[in-house]
């Protein structure tokens, strides 16, 4: 797709540097890493939203995010306690690429990372109210 930095990567007109690609998903180095060896897991075809990623490539994009994490826990390339696997999908979520993509950052104590947790300022919601929302998503599922 025209305008979409991503593609344009995929399509070999913009640089990026590369540590995997299949035929449904690439992976490479976020230019602007929140931590170093913050990598971007996408699938290939172009897609907005990562709730319309395809299968198999959606279940791909998590295989090979983890298999990276796996990689970058072994230490001996950047720091890693921990990892951060994210996805924001959609602009209200914070998505500022919208190509669909899943971050894999790796992190440690004292990153300066922080997440937003706005729903955790919130009172905690009743069990009824627990029930009637999960009752709902069975009903639809
Ligand atoms: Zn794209």
């Amino acid at each position: 797709v025209q305008d979409c930095i991503f593609c344009s990567i995929l399509a070999g007109s913009a640089p990026a540097s590369f540590v995997y690609r299949d035929e449904l998903v690439s992976a490479f180095l976020d230019i602007r890493p929140v931590t170093p060896g913050d990598l971007l897991v996408i699938p290939n075809e172009h897609v907005v939203s990562m709730r319309d990623v395809p299968e198999p490539a959606a279940s791909r994009i998590f295989h090979v995010g983890r298999r990276l994490a796996r990689v970058l826990s072994q230490g001996a390339v950047v720091r890693l306690e921990g990892v951060s696997f994210v996805v924001a999908d959609g602009e209200a979520a914070g998505q500022d690429v919208f190509h669909a993509h899943l971050h894999v950052t790796p992190r440690f104590d004292g990153d300066g990372y922080h997440v937003e947790a706005a729903a955790w300022a919130q009172p905690p919601p009743s069990r009824a109210e627990l029930d009637r929302i999960a009752a709902g998503l069975r009903g639809t599922l």
